[in-house]
């Protein structure tokens, strides 16, 4: 019988509990959920960011802990978690952040607002161009950028990925590292950022990389808030460098009331809701990943400490 530890903001436990017993019992997993058991006798960490849970120290038999979210910034370099970390990599959560991605793609592309919002009784039959002709980059080729810029590639844009690595994707023309930053974002259409938050990534949309984008870009930043260099945003918003940034992580969340982002007539502000993790979907994983564990197999979406990824 393994103890499980489930470590959640308080309101994920009523959703998760049931999902969770049932995917341990398909894998013929014989565990005890709890929210508070005695951390000796923990075997496995089910986790998601919370106010309770700092110190990971006492739990010295713990094989793993076993993220409930993608992004790990907020952990990840917790010195007491000295035991494998995994993420969440989730078909609910991928799905998820491709539909919110291309639906707010789209809506800039085919200048949805100016019609929504523009019933004034004129007729502005400008037609809006074809994807093809607005080139798309996708900052970060992993679960979810490589996801997203497939589904874009799908609708017609021409789409360039760029990562750490250089990643194969089918669809997408593929760059690297820092040196294939620049070359990625040069004279790109539209920018979306689905990259970590790590110290690499700070503001890698800053003053300059902007100035690489083709003149009114639109950038879509369902990505972490550090990402952006807001003051370099919105200079670059004031000057018709970027035609609109639609945001939905910050580096201050929920966004403060007085922030400019908030009342820019350029900007459109989601509240951290592009995608999340689906009870249903991100159970298997977690399952999954405590029957590798318990069969001596490397865990799947294993955190590279050293990356911060
Ligand atoms: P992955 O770890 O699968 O992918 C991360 C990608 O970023 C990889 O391609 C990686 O490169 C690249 N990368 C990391 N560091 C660098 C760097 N220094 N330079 C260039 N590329 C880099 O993450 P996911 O796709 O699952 O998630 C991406 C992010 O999306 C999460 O970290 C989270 O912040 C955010 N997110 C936001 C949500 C929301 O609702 N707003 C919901 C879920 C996630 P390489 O391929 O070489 O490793």
């Amino acid at each position: 019988m393994l103890n499980i530890l489930f470590a959640a903001p308080e309101d994920y436990w009523p959703v998760y509990e049931g999902l969770l017993r049932d995917a341990l019992a398909a894998k013929g997993i014989k565990a005890k959920l709890g929210t508070d058991l005695p951390p000796e006798e923990v075997d496995y960490i089910v986790y998601a960011p919370n106010d309770r849970l700092k110190d990971f120290s006492p739990f010295v038999r713990c094989r793993a802990v076993l993220g409930l979210w993608a992004g790990v910034e907020k952990i990840v370099g917790n010195k007491t978690l000295t035991m494998p970390l995994a993420r969440m990599v989730d078909p609910g959560l991928t799905e998820g952040m491709r539909e919110w991605v291309t639906g707010h793609v789209m809506r800039l592309h085919l200048e949805m607002d100016r019609h929504i919002f523009g019933q004034d009784g004129v007729w502005r039959p400008e037609v809006p161009p074809l994807a093809r002709h607005r080139p798309v980059t996708v900052l970060g080729m992993g679960a979810l950028g490589a996801a997203c810029g497939q589904a874009l590639a799908a609708l017609g844009f021409p789409v360039r990925g760029w990562s750490r690595s250089l990643r194969k994707v089918e669809g997408i023309e593929t760059f690297a590292g820092p040196d294939g930053l620049a070359e990625a974002l040069r004279d790109a259409a539209v920018v979306v950022l689905l990259l970590p938050d790590t110290p690499e990534t700070t503001n890698v949309l800053n003053a300059e990389t902007l100035a690489l984008l083709r003149k009114g870009a639109f950038v879509v930043n369902p990505g972490r808030g550090p990402l952006i260099d807001d003051d370099a945003m919105l200079a670059a918003l004031d000057s018709g460098q970027v035609g609109h940034a639609t945001l939905d992580v910050f580096r201050t969340e929920p966004l403060p009331v007085g922030h400019p982002y908030w009342a820019h007539p350029s900007v459109t502000v989601t509240p951290h809701i592009a995608s999340t993790t689906r009870p249903s979907s991100s159970v298997t994983v977690i399952a999954e990943n405590v029957a590798r564990t318990e069969a001596g197999l490397p865990l799947l979406h294993e955190v590279d400490r050293a990356r911060g990824y």
